[in-house]
This record gives structure tokens, C-alpha cells and sequence, in this order.
């Protein structure tokens, strides 16, 4: 099965991309370490996650050259003006130990504390980026879970379409009016929590689809992203776990099986929606 992934402008991401939230110090370290070492070549991590510095020390332990490795981090909450998406850009590649990431995203597209502005600021924060992409301080630029109209109304003073919009996507949750409109604007989908944050391995019902194709629940889930062309970022501090996730396997999953998938209901828990979170 086809597991490339290519943004604007030809440029290669891995997948799956290895997924950082939760782990901190450390440990951060160590799973990035090893996760290079195992063979991924794309890491995800965020100024929110708090873990770019250790990120960093597992890039360089790891000893894969930094242009082999693919990079997102992305803009946090507290972020609300062109000189603070700048000034905290320059702090992640600071933490990182890079003097560029190859991807950058507003991670969220209306947090509480700027909810009554987020239009403007979104468009400060789009602003910024585009100006930091010219800079080559990023790569390609993008946003995490916004939904239509968030992208809509970024798109009323972008000079640049995100490349890439990384929601929440799996089995049993499943927003197909955000994955038909980026599909349809040619947005690359990132699938943030393919297994569900751990849950898949307690759903009997993808147990069932697992063991028509003597596969595990992980992936069934990781295919699932990959037939319907999401980039899985998946998380794992076991190595046991880093190691398999690499092996998504030759699974070819029906189109019954997909449906199926599809329309399980929180099986594998729900996003939020960005207008109702309360933070
Ligand atoms: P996830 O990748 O869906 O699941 C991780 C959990 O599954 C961990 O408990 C892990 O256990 C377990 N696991 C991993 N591989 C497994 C396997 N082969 N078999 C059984 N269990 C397995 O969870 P996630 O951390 O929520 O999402 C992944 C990444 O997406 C994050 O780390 C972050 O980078 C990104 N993300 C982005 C946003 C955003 O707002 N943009 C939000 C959430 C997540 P161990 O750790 O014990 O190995």
C-alpha cells in the first residue's frame, strides 16, 4: 500500500509521524531517540507539550542527520499577536537545537482566552508565519483543528493556503465535513491520535476486524488512516510499541471494513469541538 506522503512544493513527509504529546523530560528523549534510530523519520511535537528541548537532545542522540528528519512543531495558546508567534517560533527552534522546522501549525483555532478574537488573530498569527516561511525559519505552514469555517476565515487575508490541517482522526471519529473540505482544497489531512490516545486496543469491535486480517488493533487503525489518505502521527513511549507501529503491514482493509470503521460512534473516544472547548 502507498505510504508516501508529499506536501506543496514536492517535499517529502514520513509517515507515520511520531507523536510526542504527554511525554515529557527525559523520556521525551529517549522515545525520539529511539524512534530515529527505529527508522521514523518525522517527529511531532508542540510549544504546549513542553518537551521540545528533550525532543531536541533525542534528535542529536539519535545521530540521523537533521535533513533526513522532518519536524513540526506548532503555536500555542498563549500566542496572540505577529510578534508573539515570531518570538515564540524562535524559542521552539531554540529548545529544538534547529535552525528551521519543517512544518509549523496554529495548534488551535480559537482558545478561550481569545475566543471573542479569534478571527484577527488567526490572521496576525497566518501573517507571522508566512513572513517566517520567507524567512526559512518553516518550511511549510498549516493549522490543527480548525474546522471550515475557521479555514474559511483565515483564507479572507492568507496569501498562502495551509498545507496541512492535523485533527483528531479515527476510527469512530471520523468529521467528514472537515476531511471533504480540506480534500477539496487540497489541504493534506494529518490523523493526530489514530489509536484513539491507547483506546483502540480496548474496542472489541476493531479486535474483530484485527483478527480477519491477522493483524493488530494499531493496525487496523494506521491503515484506516492510510486508505483514506491521512498521515497517522502516532504516539509511543514502549519500545515494543515504537517498533510496531513502523510495521503497518500489507493490510489491505475492504471497502465494508472501512465503512465500518468509519461509522463506529466513540469508539475510540471524540474530538472536541474547538467552539465548545473550555480552555
Ligand atoms: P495515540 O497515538 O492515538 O495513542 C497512543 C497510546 O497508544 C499510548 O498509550 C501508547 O502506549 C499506545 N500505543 C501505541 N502504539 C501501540 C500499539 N502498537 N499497540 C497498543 N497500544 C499502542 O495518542 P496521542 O498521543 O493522543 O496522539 C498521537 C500524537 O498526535 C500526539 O502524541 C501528538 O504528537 C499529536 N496530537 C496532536 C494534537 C493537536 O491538538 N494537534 C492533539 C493530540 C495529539 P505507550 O505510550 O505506553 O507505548
Amino acid at each position: 500500500m502507498e505510504k508516501k506522503f508529499v506536501l506543496p512544493g514536492g517535499i517529502n513527509i514520513g509517515c507515520p509521524g511520531f507523536g510526542t504529546w504527554r511525554i515529557t523530560g527525559e523520556a521525551a528523549a529517549t522515545s525520539v531517540e529511539l524512534a530515529l534510530r527505529a527508522g521514523y523519520r518525522h517527529i511531532d511535537t508542540a510549544a504546549a507539550y513542553e518537551n521540545e528541548e528533550f525532543v531536541g537532545h533525542g534528535i542529536k542522540r539519535s545521530g540521523v542527520a537533521r535533513e533526513d528528519i522532518f519536524i513540526t512543531t506548532k503555536l500555542c495558546n498563549r500566542v496572540r499577536t505577529y510578534d508573539d508567534a515570531v518570538e515564540e517560533l524562535e524559542g521552539s527552534l531554540g529548545q529544538l537545537g534547529t535552525d528551521h522546522v519543517d512544518l509549523c501549525l496554529i495548534h488551535w483555532p480559537n482558545p478561550l482566552k481569545f475566543r471573542s478574537c479569534w478571527k484577527e488573530r488567526n490572521a496576525e498569527l497566518w501573517r507571522a508565519l508566512e513572513d517566517m516561511q520567507k524567512k526559512g525559519m518553516v518550511v511549510s505552514i498549516g493549522v490543527s483543528n480548525f474546522c471550515p469555517r475557521h479555514i474559511e476565515a483565515l483564507l479572507e487575508s492568507a496569501e498562502a493556503i495551509p498545507a496541512v490541517n492535523q485533527i483528531r482522526l479515527c476510527p469512530g471519529d471520523y468529521d467528514k465535513e472537515t476531511v471533504d473540505y480540506c480534500i477539496s482544497r487540497g489541504i493534506m489531512l494529518e490523523a493526530y491520535s489514530p489509536l484513539g490516545s491507547g483506546k483502540a486496543a480496548e474496542s472489541e469491535r476493531i479486535a474483530e476486524i484485527a483478527a480477519k486480517y491477522g493483524g493488530s488493533s494499531a493496525q487496523i487503525c494506521l491503515n484506516w488512516c492510510i486508505a483514506h489518505g491521512f498521515l497517522p502521527i502516532v504516539k509511543a513511549e514502549r519500545s515494543e510499541h515504537i517498533r510496531a507501529n513502523l510495521e503497518i503491514g500489507d493490510i489491505e482493509l475492504s471497502g465494508e471494513d472501512i465503512a465500518a470503521l468509519d461509522g463506529m460512534t466513540g469508539e475510540c473516544g471524540l474530538h472536541v469541538n474547538p467552539d465548545e472547548k473550555p480552555f
